[in-house]
């Protein structure tokens, strides 16, 4: 099992280098990884913190209930949507959970959300999402922008499930997981690509896509 203290500087490293793609504007987005499985107990990104220059100082180790177990220097508050990523870790027992909020998949999100998913077929990077079978086809869940963060917590809960490690909040952001820091942002980018595909191919003219 790892523990806060081994995992916070990829955390830290990985926040900068999201932030650097522009996927946590204005303090937005948060992160965690798992430190211990049973009971469970996460370290989070603290609530307002410029993830570009994020430093293990600004997580807090939290637990089921998102409520801090042992506090950063600081009076720092965690994020208020830890509890969002408690849901994921009860339910799937993951090993890090990435939030971000994109152009893309902010977008995504309100194209599809009368559907209740977004569906994506026949990519080659949904082998990044762990589906190898020829053809696949995944449904991404999207569901409402609760203002209530409990009531978001058991939406993105419900839609969560195995077969796709990410629920899509609509008009607000994605939330992402995987076993490990490493699967979680593999599934992130892959997600992102997903996302940022399906907005060039609507922007893109008729006779454009005849290139
Ligand atoms: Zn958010």
């Amino acid at each position: 099992m790892s523990t806060e203290l081994d995992e916070a500087p990829r955390l830290c490293e990985l926040a900068k280098t999201l932030g650097e793609r522009g996927w946590l504007p204005a303090t937005s987005g948060n992160l965690s990884v798992i430190v211990t499985a049973d009971p469970l107990t996460f370290a989070v990104t603290r609530s307002g913190a410029d993830k570009s220059r994020l430093t293990p100082a600004d997580l807090l180790t939290v637990d089921a209930d998102a409520r801090v177990l042992r506090k950063a220097s600081h009076d720092f508050r965690p994020s208020a949507e830890a509890c969002v990523h408690a849901q994921i870790y009860t339910k799937l027992q993951s090993g890090a959970v990435l939030h971000v909020h994109t152009l893309a998949n902010n977008l995504c999100s309100d194209l599809f959300a009368q559907a209740g998913a977004m569906i994506v077929t026949g990519h080659e990077l949904l082998k990044a999402l762990d589906h190898w079978e020829k053809e696949a086809t995944i449904a991404i869940p999207i569901v409402p922008n609760h203002h209530d963060l409990q009531e978001l917590a058991a939406a993105v809960g419900d839609a969560a499930s195995a077969s796709v490690p990410g629920v899509l909040v609509r008009n607000h952001g994605i939330y992402a997981w995987g076993d490990s820091l490493e699967s979680a942002f593999r599934h992130l980018e892959a997600f992102e690509f997903l996302f940022a595909y399906e907005v060039m191919r609507r922007t893109l003219t008729p006779q454009s896509l005849s290139w």
